[in-house]
């Protein structure tokens, strides 16, 4: 298997990169359920797909075999996450080396977050603290690799102001970064404006818009929590509405982001980054509503 083109080079193409996001699967039944997904989303043809990392070690595992599946069953540029949580440096290296062995050339690099009720971030022994330093140690080590980073329009939950998360922004940039894939927010005119402050401040790569079509209510409200991100009255009052039916949820989820991405791809986003829960349907209805 050939290695991956980088993904940067999709960006120089001036046309919209479209990706999704898995997360690792936790059982053979889910695995079997991501190949179906993975299959029947081959006929929007995503740029690039990515699969998360969790912070326990069998879930990295999975986040390899699930990597490995979606690029040899499939053929599909796969952007392995990996994150700083649990491993020192000589691990981080092992698995850039792996990683870049196994031809995969684009990373999400990420600092990552501390297993739930674990009481927060804590750098490893001989580890790394930020994000920053891992994209350093992964250009250090295969300079072709090709470095995604998270961004955030209403601010990382630990930064003490957005200005203050957007020096670090600068800093993974300056690092070797070569995109920035944003959190997820329901309001277009919050990703104006980080934009607009990024390009300020000299962070000249593309930033792509991470968009999650909203599956339920009560999760939506768990992930915006945790993230710090708005979720607008008037989705809210439309999802209160459609209550515990589930299928009226997805159709709002869709229609929601469907116009988000809209008025993005209207606004000369580089693309959008869609956030599926490893659901095929709400990737495959927004394809549909967007080639007409
Ligand atoms: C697109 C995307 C994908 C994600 N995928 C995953 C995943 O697969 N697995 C996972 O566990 N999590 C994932 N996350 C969540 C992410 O790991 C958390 O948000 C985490 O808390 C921060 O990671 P980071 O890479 O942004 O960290 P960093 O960029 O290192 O920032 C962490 C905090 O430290 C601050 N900071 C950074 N550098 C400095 C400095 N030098 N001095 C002072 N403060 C500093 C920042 O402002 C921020 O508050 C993802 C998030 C996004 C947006």
């Amino acid at each position: 298997m050939p290695a991956d083109r980088p993904i940067s080079e999709l960006f120089a193409q001036h046309r919209p990169v479209r990706s999704l996001e898995f997360f690792p699967p936790k059982d053979e039944a889910q695995m079997s359920s991501l190949h179906g997904a993975a299959a029947s989303l081959r006929r929007i043809a995503p740029d690039f797909v990515s699969v998360t990392y969790g912070a326990g070690g069998t879930e990295r595992e999975r986040t390899a075999r699930a990597s490995a599946m979606l690029k040899h069953d499939f053929g599909y540029t796969v952007m392995p996450h990996l994150t700083c949580v649990g491993h020192s440096r000589a691990e981080l290296e092992c698995i850039a080396d792996d990683l870049h062995g196994g031809g995969f050339r684009n990373i999400m690099t990420l600092r990552g977050d501390a297993p739930l009720g674990t009481g927060g971030f804590q750098v490893t022994p001989n580890g790394l603290r930020y994000a920053s330093e891992l994209v350093e140690l992964l250009k250090t080590r295969h300079a072709d690799f090709c470095l995604g980073v998270a961004g955030y329009p209403e601010k990382h939950p630990e930064a003490r102001s957005l200005e203050a998360d957007l020096e670090n922004l600068k800093r993974k940039v300056d690092a070797g970064a070569s995109f920035v894939t944003t959190q997820l927010f329901f309001d277009n005119s919050v990703y104006y404006r980080y934009v607009e402050k990024c390009r300020l401040r000299g962070i000249t790569v593309p930033i792509v818009p991470g968009i999650m079509p909203v599956l339920s209510l009560k999760q939506i409200k768990r992930f915006t929590e945790m993230c710090g991100a708005t979720l607008p009255k008037e989705l809210t009052t439309r999802l209160e509405v459609a209550a515990e039916d589930t299928d009226v949820v997805e159709i709002i989820g869709i229609d929601w982001a469907l116009t988000q991405i809209r008025g993005l791809m209207a606004n000369g986003a580089p693309g959008y980054h869609l956030y599926i829960m490893n659901r095929a349907r709400s990737a495959l209805a927004l394809a549909a509503g967007l080639a007409a």
